[in-house]
């Protein structure tokens, strides 16, 4: 826990100016602009924050490229740059507790939450080095006696990393772990709702003593900045976490210098339950998957097929539930479901809830306390009377709205589940082990849970299918996008070579 003495400081910290980082060095824009950054329980500004342009890519890219080329990082010796990489998840887990405040802070999610996010940022970077050392292998072909192939993995260049706000902190070390690992340079472009925690990711990165360059911040819009980051030549690589509609934009603006991106994007994912299931663990890890992350979770399970057997038992129990949750100040550590990110976003998610009175569902919404009336809250909500083919059905909704829907048989549901555009996650609850195998194998969909909540083991691949992404990181998937596979060709015999023009 943050004591009050840690506590002044740090709300002393926060309402100072942030800055980029840039070749080792915490500087204001170029053109000197900056822009507020709110906070989402109370709509006052929390902090001005230097808004980076082109001029500032420029400059973060050439830094990244340099360290690249003719700085230390790729061809040091390897336990030294893993021993940088330890080193990093070593000073997360000193600062846990308020990186976990200054992120609820600042993006409005439970503090009880940003917490965990925390300790799985830190695991991020120690994951990433096990890897490296043990993982990052190459192949060995031998072609008769003539040859000896083998494959070497080679660090891309510089690596663009793009972040959205909802897990702000977490999703960037997800890609800055290995990036950096496999000896890339850096430069993040974190969003810019959410700048708090990127910055202490950087004084980090910093007292760590990375050398000058190898990793790099630059804040500001996602059309300016972004934009710039995407279109750079001397940028290799693109890693893109947000919505799908900008990871199109994205894809298409960077064809011009022929980057590889990986897309992880938006999701409408139905979690299935059937009437053998273990009510109360299911009800339960339905009500977690839609409202922890205050329903700003992209493997949400937004879509919920109950069978119609245990439709009404499921609903009351739900309902329950929805009256319960604890909506509230995000610092508090009782918080179940904080404020939404901004006032725009609040905009689009009551939006939504009218448009679903429109479409003639019933609304079940929990409860917000008269006092935090200045926040952005939308209360925990289920939609019910809802059809797989009504708008909110099929947009994703991105806050804590809950699409109940009900499926008589298998057969129904498969083809339910799967008439969407996303498909980035899937929940199949059933005590039949063949069925719940069965279900999960014909849900189009990158990650399957079978019986369980959102868990995850850092080793398995994460990405989506459809709208839902292009690409997998992950575990060793993520060497595929932040190595280039090299082929060194060795004969070891005089193999026969054609001659042509010789007398
Ligand atoms: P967003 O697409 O609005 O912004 C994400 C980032 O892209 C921000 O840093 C933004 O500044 C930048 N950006 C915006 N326009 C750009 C452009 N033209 N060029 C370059 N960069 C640009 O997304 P968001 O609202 O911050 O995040 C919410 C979305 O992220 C949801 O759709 C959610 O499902 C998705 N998400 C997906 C995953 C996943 O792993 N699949 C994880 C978390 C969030």
């Amino acid at each position: 826990m943050v004591s009050s003495h840690e506590l002044t400081s740090l709300k002393h910290e926060t309402q100072q100016s942030i800055y980029l980082y840039i070749n080792g060095e915490f500087i204001s824009a170029a053109g000197g602009a900056t822009f507020a950054n709110m906070n989402p329980f109370t709509n006052e500004q929390i902090n001005l924050v230097s808004e980076g342009q082109k001029t500032d890519i420029d400059k973060a890219v050439s830094a990244a490229r340099d360290a690249f080329e003719h700085g230390p990082w790729k061809t040091m010796k390897l336990s030294k740059r893993l021993s940088y990489i330890y080193r990093i998840a070593d000073l997360i887990d000193e600062e846990v507790e308020s990186i976990a405040y200054l992120e609820a802070l600042d993006t409005g999610l439970p503090i009880s939450q940003t917490r965990k996010m925390v300790n799985r940022a830190s695991e991020n970077f120690r994951f990433y080095a096990r890897m490296v050392e043990s993982r990052l292998v190459g192949d060995v072909y031998q072609v008769d006696d003539e040859f000896v192939n083998y494959t070497i993995h080679a660090p891309v260049g510089v690596a663009g990393l793009i972040t959205p706000w909802n897990a702000p902190f977490m999703l960037e070390t997800w890609k800055i772990a290995p990036a950096l690992a496999t000896g890339n340079t850096v430069v993040l472009k974190p969003a810019e709702l959410s700048p708090l925690t990127a910055n202490i990711l950087a004084e980090i990165i910093h007292k760590a003593d990375l050398p000058k360059g190898v990793f790099n911040v630059v804040h500001g819009r996602g059309e300016i900045a972004g934009d710039a980051l995407v279109k750079h030549p001397d940028v290799q690589l693109i890693s893109f976490t947000g919505e799908t509609t900008t990871g199109s934009t994205i894809i298409k603006n960077s064809a011009d210098t022929l980057k590889s991106c990986s897309m992880e994007l938006g999701g409408k994912s139905p979690i299935i339950v059937f009437e053998d299931a273990d009510f109360e663990r299911a009800l339960d890890a339905c009500v977690w998957g839609i409202f922890s992350f205050n329903g700003e979770r992209c493997t949400a399970n937004s879509r919920l097929f109950v069978q119609e057997s245990i439709k009404d038992k499921f609903i009351n129990a739900l309902k329950a539930r929805v009256s319960n949750i604890k909506v509230g100040d995000p610092l508090d550590d009782r918080t179940e479901v904080g404020p939404l990110i901004d006032q725009g976003h609040y905009n689009k998610v009551k939006g939504y809830i009218d448009i679903a009175k429109e479409e003639g569902t019933e609304i079940i919404s929990g409860k917000i306390p008269t006092e935090f009336s200045k926040g952005n809250f939308v209360p925990p909500t289920l939609i019910l009377n809802a059809h797989n083919d009504m708008q909110v059905a099929k947009d994703e909704i991105f806050g804590p709205v809950l699409i109940v829907m009900s499926f008589k048989d298998e057969e129904e549901v498969i083809s339910l589940a799967n008439n969407t555009d996303y498909g980035l996650a899937g929940y199949v609850w059933t005590n039949d082990i063949k069925r719940g195998h069965r279900v999960a194998h014909k849900i189009d969909a990158g990650m399957l849970w079978v019986n369980a909540q959102n868990v995850r083991d850092l080793r398995t691949p994460f990405g989506g299918t459809k709208y839902s992404g292009i690409g997998r990181e992950g575990g060793h998937y993520s060497f595929d996008f932040y190595t280039e596979h090299k082929i060194i060709h060795v004969s070891i015999a005089d193999h026969h070579i054609q001659q042509i023009g010789k007398l």
